[in-house]
């Protein structure tokens, strides 16, 4: 892959370059089923995660089965041909609906044992009350109501999964796994279940001693981490998810089965790639720490924190799905709240007042919207959003036209964008725009 023209610290590139990058990463999650080792299978690309079978003695045993019943059975028969014994158990590595909501698809005539950790489903209810907002904001992350011609995908999945279904066959665990984990054999495999905070609080790995195979769930798949999601969470540990990863990393796999994008079915590679990572997001967790201590506020921080040059171009840590700017503020606020020291930050003006101050600045509100304007001219897309942001609190303003504006910075800088959820969002949010659907308060 070309990278010559990257930035560091920017996911934003020519807009070809955007498009040729987001396409490559494609090839991470093209419908496909991966033979990962003798009797051990991953269907990828069925739905936006992965969901894998492990051939045992009398029957088979599942982790992870996709977001809804109508992809899991089209992946299970897929991965069919390969045995069509009984499940026996169904594992959930972590919450995320994306991982849970087919496993009534899997079932045959005796139901399975399920495990999953016994904080499971501890992910998304803390911020149950803002629900409303975050369903907005995923449908804007995720692209759900892109037209195909604007889609390209969601970084680590494919677009264009139909989610109708999503949630429907959700069967609820009948096995907790304890913090100390759990050792188990089921239909004559051995596994172990090591409980591991990432993405999740509730996430689990598990590993295969005897084939050396290890299923991360979401702690870990071909792209920098979402160690923040703009859709809206809760602070992600992330130093414990670093932790994860290196303890991953301390039983060398020679499989290594992501919950998310293709295996890594090389030693080398695998345990590589889980140094690396882990190494990534500590370095990121110590950078950000590092500039809290100096004083420095979150948008600072943010513009100065880089991976290491050593690290940077590794294909498993471009930011095509998480963003190292927005985990440094995640970082921040996760660990100081929202205030960043600075008395001028207190008690700021209304955004009407600050607004009225920028036009009498530049000489009018008139003269605003010139500088508005000219920014778009010059691409300057990220100022012509500031811009267009004061003067929609301006009542002398001609609004329908900082709007305007707006839809096209906005568009202009999607083009630019590698990240998927920020180039998704950009859009998304573009379209609510164009089409009336936003209140004035989002514009
Ligand atoms: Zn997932």
């Amino acid at each position: 892959m070309m990278l010559a023209s990257r930035v560091q610290g920017e996911t934003k590139v020519d807009p070809k370059t955007a498009l040729r990058m987001l396409n490559a990463q494609q090839q991470q999650f093209e419908k496909t089923v991966v033979q990962v080792t003798d009797n051990v299978y991953t269907a990828v690309g069925f739905h936006g995660a992965n969901t894998s079978m492990i051939v045992g003695k009398d029957g088979v045993i599942i982790v992870d089965t996709l977001r809804g019943p109508s992809s899991a059975a089209r992946a299970l028969e897929a991965m069919r041909k390969y045995s069509d014994q009984p499940v026996k158990a169904i594992i959930y590595t972590h919450s995320h609906g994306d991982h849970i909501g087919g496993a009534n698809a899997m079932v045959g005539e005796t139901m399975p044992d399920i495990y999953a950790t016994e904080s499971f489903g501890s992910a998304e209810g803390v911020n149950e009350a803002v629900n409303p907002v975050k369903r907005k904001r995923n449908i804007r992350q995720f692209g759900r109501k892109l037209s195909p011609l604007e889609m390209t995908n969601r970084g680590v999945a494919p677009a264009g999964t139909a989610d109708n279904d999503g949630g429907k066959g959700f069967l609820q665990p009948t096995v907790k796994v304890p913090k100390e984990g759990l050792k188990t054999t089921i239909a004559g495999v051995e596994l172990e279940f090591h409980v591991a905070p990432g993405e999740t609080d509730d996430a689990m790995f598990i590993w295969l001693p005897n084939k050396k195979v290890l299923f991360a769930g979401d702690n870990f798949y071909s792209s920098f981490p979402n160690l923040y999601a703009i859709r809206g969470t809760a602070y992600r540990n992330v130093l414990k998810w670093s932790e994860s990863v290196g303890k991953m990393a301390a039983l060398e796999p020679e499989f290594l089965v992501p919950g998310h994008t293709m295996p890594i079915l090389d030693q080398d590679l695998a345990v590589a790639a889980l140094t690396d990572y882990s190494e990534a997001i500590r370095s990121v967790y110590d950078q950000t720490v590092r500039g809290i201590n100096a004083g420095k506020s979150p948008d600072l921080i943010a513009h100065e924190v880089r991976l290491p040059d050593h690290l940077k171009d590794k294909p498993y840590l471009i930011e095509f799905y998480g963003s190292v700017p927005h985990a440094v503020r995640a970082i921040y606020s996760g660990l100081l709240g929202w205030f960043d020291g600075n008395p001028t930050t207190l008690s700021p003006l209304h955004p009407r007042k600050e607004a009225e101050k920028m036009a009498q600045l530049a000489g009018g509100t008139q003269r605003l919207t010139e500088q508005m304007e000219s920014a778009l001219a010059a691409e300057e897309f990220q100022w012509a959003l500031e811009l267009s942001d004061h003067l929609k609190w301006l009542d002398d303003a001609d609004k329908k036209l900082a709007r305007k504006v707006k839809i096209e910075a906005l568009r202009g800088l999607a083009g630019r964008e590698y990240n998927a959820p920020n180039r998704n969002y950009y859009l998304s949010y573009a379209n609510e725009l164009e089409s009336g659907a936003l209140s004035e308060i989002w514009f």
